[in-house]
Order: C-alpha cells, then structure tokens, then sequence
C-alpha cells in the first residue's frame, strides 16, 4: 500500500491543471468564434450535454476551495497520484495538439463553420476524436487524483454521458457535410484509441 499523503497536493494538482486547460482553449475558442457559424446542429438534448458538462468541470473546483464533498473524502496515496498526473500531463499534451490541428475549425457544439475544412492530419490523422480522447484522459487522471468520490469522479462521469449521446449525432454531421471524404476518413481511422477502436 503506498503512503497517504495530505489533500492539498490534490488540490494543487487540480487546479495547475485547470489553469492550464483554459490558457489552452482560450486562445483557440476566441479564433474560432470570430469565424461566424454557416450550419447549426445544436439540439436541446446538445444544451443539456453541455450544463452537465459545466457542472462536471465546476464540481472539483467546489471541492477546492469549500468543504462542500467531505463527507466523501478518502485519503490519497501517492500511486494513484502519480498515476493521475500521468493521465492528465498525456491528456493535456493532447488537448493543446487537437486544437492546434483543428485550428479554427472548433466549436463547443455541433456547429460547421464558413468554410470549415476537414481536418485529417497531426493528432487527427489516426483517430477522428483526439480532442475526446484528451477530454476522457484528463477526466480519468482527476478521479485518480481527486481523494474524494463525488470530486473526482464528476468529470469523468460528464464526459462519458456527453460523449456517449453526441459522437454518432457528430460523425453523421460530417458525414452530411464531407460525403465520401468523410466516408473514406472514417474507413482509415478509428474514434479514441489508435488501432483500437
Ligand atoms: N470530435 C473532435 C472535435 C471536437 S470539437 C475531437 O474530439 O477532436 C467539435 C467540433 O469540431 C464539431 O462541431 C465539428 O464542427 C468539428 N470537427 C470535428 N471533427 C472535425 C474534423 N476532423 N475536421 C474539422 N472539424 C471537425
């Protein structure tokens, strides 16, 4: 069993990671919305992915800074905190190349853009969702991270829902919008894990 160590190395964690998940998007989600919207497919059950979305990004940050969630902490050890900051160093290198690659491309929902391009090179070119693929490495190193049920796992639990209810309602947006281009992306590349699925 690997040593306890105090909380406020989780908390420290956590919140270099947030910080550096935003000084990320930033920049990117600023650029992109000065590109105006040519195709809108965001539904309400889109709008409701993203609320969930919001309150699995807050929730560790409630857990930072009140007692809110003590009544489900459990001490933290340094082999899961380890293997978190891992899981989140991997997911935001990941993060930071997606939105590099997709440039201006980006959007927070299912939105084409005037003259959105289909991007198919760097971290896009062996499977069709690496900003996802990030989003879920991230979520999993903040529940081995965060010594505290309802924290560390609101993240993770939001991504899986959203991702679950959205990727088939987004591939079929590309689909329509790139045709066989698409078709023939799909057929060499795979969703979240290279060569794997
Ligand atoms: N699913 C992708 C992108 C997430 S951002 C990923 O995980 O990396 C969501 C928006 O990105 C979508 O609304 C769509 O407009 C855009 N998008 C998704 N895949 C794209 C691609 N290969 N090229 C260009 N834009 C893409």
């Amino acid at each position: 069993m690997s040593a306890t160590l105090p909380a406020w190395i989780a908390k420290a964690v956590i919140l270099v990671s947030v910080v550096v998940m935003i000084a990320i998007r930033a920049p990117h989600g600023s650029r992109s919305r000065s590109i105006k919207v040519a195709r809108s497919h965001k539904t309400r059950l889109e709008t409701v992915l993203l609320v969930l979305a919001w309150i699995g990004f807050f929730v560790p940050l409630i857990w930072i800074v009140s007692p809110a969630f003590s009544f489900a902490e459990y001490p933290l050890r340094s082999v899961p905190l380890v293997a978190g900051v891992t899981c989140l160093a991997i997911g935001l290198w990941l993060f930071y190349r997606s939105h590099a690659d997709l440039g201006t491309n980006w959007s927070l929902t299912l939105e084409l853009r005037q003259e959105h391009r289909l991007i198919t090179h760097g971290v896009y070119r062996t499977i069709r969702h690496p900003m996802y693929s990030a989003l879920l490495l991230y979520s999993i190193g903040q529940a081995l991270v965060i010594p505290n049920w309802v924290a560390g796992f609101s993240n993770v639990t939001a991504f899986a829902v959203l991702f679950m209810l959205r990727v088939r309602a987004e591939e079929k947006m590309m689909a329509e919008q790139f045709g066989d281009e698409y078709a023939a992306y799909s057929a060499r590349t795979k969703r979240l894990v290279p060569g794997v699925w």
